[in-house]
Formats: C-alpha cells, sequence, structure tokens
C-alpha cells in the first residue's frame, strides 16, 4: 500500500450473519467510532445479509461508512425467484460482492457467471468487490497462478476501463478462509502481484492504477499490518473477524496509521 495513490479499503463480510435486524444496527454503530476518526485515510465498507441493508443503511446514514450486499443477480428483473438485482441493491447500497468463494463452493458459481455479476453491478452504478482464489487442492498442485489467471480474466472481459475505479479485486485463497490458517504475507503478495499485472495487461497502466487490489483470509487485528504493509496490498476483506466491533475497529485504526 505504500506509495500509492489509492485510498485503502477495509470491507467486511458478515456472511449470513447477524441473525437479527437489531444485532446489524448494533455491530454497524459500533464500527462507526473508528470509522469516522479514521475516514481520512481508510475506506470502510459494511456487507450485511440482503434482508438488513434497510436498516443498517438508516443506520450509516449520513455517515462515512460504505454499504453492500454480498451477492447480486445478473438479470435487472423477472422470473427469478429469490433473486436480487444490481439494480435493485442500487437503490439501498453503494456496493457489491460478486464471486465470494462460499458462493462459487456451495452454490457451483462459474467464473463466467461471476463476470456477469460484476458486469450487472458496474452497469447499476455499483462498486464490485471480485473475490478471486485457489482451493487448497489446486495451491497443492502448483495451479494458484492458474487459477486465479482465469478468474481475473474472466471478470476483466466485462470491466472497461472507465469503470476502473469501481472495481475492486479480493485475492482471498480458499483455504484461508475462515480457517484461521492466513496466507503468508509473502506468498498473498506474490499473488497480489500477479493480480495487479493481469490488470495492467487488460485495462491499462492507467484505469488499472485506479482498482484496488485486496487480501482476504483469516485477516485479525494481529496480522492485519502485515498484508496492509505491503506494496501491493490496498486494503482486506475480513469475515470472522469483521463481526466483533472492537477487533475490526482495531483494524481501521492499524491502516489508518499505515503510512502512504
Ligand atoms: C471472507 O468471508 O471473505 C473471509 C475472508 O472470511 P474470514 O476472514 O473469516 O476468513
Amino acid at each position: 500500500m505504500a506509495g500509492t495513490a489509492r485510498r485503502p479499503l477495509l470491507a467486511a463480510n458478515w456472511k449470513m450473519n447477524p441473525l437479527s435486524a437489531a444485532d446489524a444496527v448494533a455491530l454497524s454503530r459500533g464500527v462507526l467510532p473508528a470509522a469516522t476518526r479514521h475516514a481520512e485515510r481508510v475506506d470502510v465498507a459494511l456487507f450485511p445479509p440482503f434482508c438488513w441493508l434497510p436498516a443498517v443503511a438508516a443506520e450509516l446514514e449520513g455517515r462515512p461508512v460504505g454499504l453492500g450486499a454480498q451477492d447480486c443477480f445478473w438479470e435487472r428483473s423477472g422470473a427469478f425467484t429469490g433473486e436480487v438485482s444490481a439494480a435493485m441493491l442500487a437503490g439501498w447500497c453503494g456496493w457489491v460482492i460478486a464471486g465470494h468463494s462460499e458462493r462459487r463452493t456451495h452454490f457451483g458459481e462459474t467464473d463466467e457467471q461471476v463476470a456477469r455479476k460484476a458486469a450487472a453491478a458496474l452497469a447499476a452504478g455499483l462498486g464490485v468487490i471480485v473475490c478471486v482464489g485457489e482451493r487448497e487442492d489446486q495451491l497443492e498442485a502448483g495451479e494458484t497462478e492458474r487459477v486465479v489467471g482465469a478468474q481475473l480474466a474472466a471478470a476483466l472481459r466485462v470491466v472497461e476501463p472507465a469503470g476502473a475505479g469501481r472495481l475492486v479485486v479480493a485475492y482471498e485463497p480458499v483455504w484461508a478462509i475462515g480457517t484461521g490458517r492466513n496466507a503468508e504475507p509473502s506468498q498473498a503478495g506474490a499473488t497480489m502481484a500477479l493480480v495487479r499485472r493481469g490488470l495492467d495487461a487488460a485495462l491499462g497502466a492507467e484505469a488499472a492504477a485506479q482498482v484496488r487490489v485486496l487480501y482476504g483470509g483469516s485477516v485479525s487485528a494481529a496480522n492485519v499490518a502485515s498484508y496492509v504493509g505491503l506494496e501491493v496490498c490496498d486494503g482486506c476483506l475480513v469475515g470472522g473477524a469483521s463481526l466483533r466491533a472492537e477487533e475490526f475497529s482495531t483494524m481501521i485504526g492499524t491502516i489508518g496509521a499505515v503510512p502512504r
């Protein structure tokens, strides 16, 4: 992150938590003081489940904290029971996540479907965090570069250079998500550098320079500094630890203190 013009981003993926609107509001309220204190230096965005978006949006009204959804569908409207379109989300929030590994694993989302979701999000005026990352068997087989390269290439086929400022790519090795086995910063940094080279090649240096590249996978207050201190890392996507307001607030402060 050192030396780049990109603002760091700390994104909170709450997954299918918490269980009530009241708890979602309380969690967002808990991170507001730190997010407000460091708003000059750190972008913070919260990603609650769809059903808590209105309540959290009301809590964040006028505050320097972004709000996003964890997924979207690529069609605008129609007979797609259970789906929520990017166009609908645009009325409630400014961000969406596309291609989280839990969606790829549990719901069979393909690279092409993730790309369609990213395209729909950008077309609706949303910012989009596209997640890429290899599984453990792919890591062991030395396939990280191939897998991440293919996931990234599919997503970038739908991104115009003009939309680059609203694109974020999160490198999230699947084996590191929710396991407590965070990737070695040097290993994560090497893959994030690969992502950055892919962005440069697909979008051109000027547009690519606007895209933020995050690390995600068992990030905690104890290890966040080792990622955001890397030149190639523009912030983190945090799952489990983002459900603890105090720990997440500590992370905001840590990122705010990194020299740029
Ligand atoms: C995530 O859900 O994107 C994530 C990185 O989870 P965790 O921080 O719990 O590994």
